[in-house]
């Protein structure tokens, strides 16, 4: 028997590299190793998006990223997180059991207050508890986590032992994986951003992924092609990293001794990351041409989601004494 994983992806729409390198990547490779539930948590959005219009296509263009990146619907559940009603059924039930006082010191609540003072809604504070809910309305008993989701996950711990303590013993005590999950930044040296526009889609053309990368900063001290530079400071170099890992030293040394250019440097990391990202456009150009084949895959993962989630909600409610 294989171990149930969840995780879920906010719908912040198209996937760029950063999503790749960080979350997407490891959910394909763990598609063999645990029973994977995956989901597009379009409900979470909800907490932050107050325009709500594009959601819908928003949501769309993720499933399309996460399918051609290799999630294969024969292996994993793939849904949306709305298409199964349960997980704000148990929110509510878990709602009951979590302190309030758990939910203000969560730091991600404190950050989101600062990023939206005019908005601090209910949902946004009780955000852990329906965290909370997708992990154990599946009964996962592995989560995939970066450092900074760890206070989530001890949260839905905290709340699985006084949940089992207080009723029946429904839910597994969920394990983080700790995932070192890359820092990748921005084409400017920044955090990526879809405002900025700093950041590479995973869906743009092997053109327009060039050009992006010839407007990459480089080691900024580095004015002249004769000038030796320094791949430490140097987001290309980070990039070659991940996309080139077989040059990254070959690349470090001429870097140093100006035996390559920025530009000839770049175009090598280009020539890799289309390499890479090639088959997952082709994925992709062909699921945008069948959206009934997407719009079932996501119907029959919500059916095969929802079987457990009922089965897990009739021991809730047992364990609670509803009749
Ligand atoms: Fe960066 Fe490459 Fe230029 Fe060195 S040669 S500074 S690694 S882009």
């Amino acid at each position: 028997m294989k171990k149930r994983i969840f995780s879920g992806m906010r719908p912040t729409g198209r996937l760029h590299i950063g999503n790749y390198l960080g979350a997407l990547q490891n959910w394909v490779r763990m598609q063999d190793e645990y029973d994977c539930v995956y989901s597009v948590v379009d409900i979470h959005a909800l907490t932050s998006l107050e325009d709500t219009s594009a959601l819908g296509s928003l949501t769309h263009e993720m499933v399309l990223d996460i399918m051609a990146a290799g999630i294969d619907p024969q292996k994993s559940i793939l849904f949306v997180q709305s298409h199964v009603p349960e997980v704000t059924e148990l929110n509510t039930y878990l709602s009951m059991v979590t302190p309030l006082s758990w939910l203000l010191r969560v730091p991600t609540f404190k950050e989101k207050v600062k990023l939206q003072p005019h908005n601090v809604n209910y949902g946004l504070v009780g955000y852990p508890v329906l965290m909370a809910a997708d992990i154990l309305l599946y009964k996962a008993e592995v989560v995939p986590v970066g450092q900074d989701q760890i206070p989530h996950l001890e949260l839905t711990r905290e709340i699985v032992r006084r949940f089992n303590t207080r009723f029946n013993p429904v839910f597994p005590e969920p394990e983080g994986r700790l995932t070192s999950f890359p820092v990748v930044l921005g084409l400017d040296g920044e955090k990526m951003s879809k405002q900025t526009g700093n950041l590479i889609e995973l869906a743009i053309t092997a053109e327009q992924t060039a050009k992006k990368i010839m407007g990459a900063i480089t080691d900024p001290s580095r004015k002249y092609r004769s000038d030796p530079g320094n791949p430490d400071v140097c987001n290309v170099y980070r990039l070659h990293g991940y996309f080139n890992a077989a040059e990254v030293e070959e690349i470090a040394g001429k870097c140093r001794s100006a035996a390559i250019g920025c530009v000839d440097c770049k175009k090598r990391l280009a020539e890799r990351m289309n390499h890479e990202l090639e088959p997952i456009r082709v994925r992709r150009r062909e699921l945008e041409q069948k959206p009934e084949l997407v719009k079932l895959v996501l119907e029959e993962g919500a059916e095969k989601a929802r079987a457990i989630a009922r089965k897990t909600m009739s021991d809730v409610r047992l364990a609670m004494g509803m009749v």
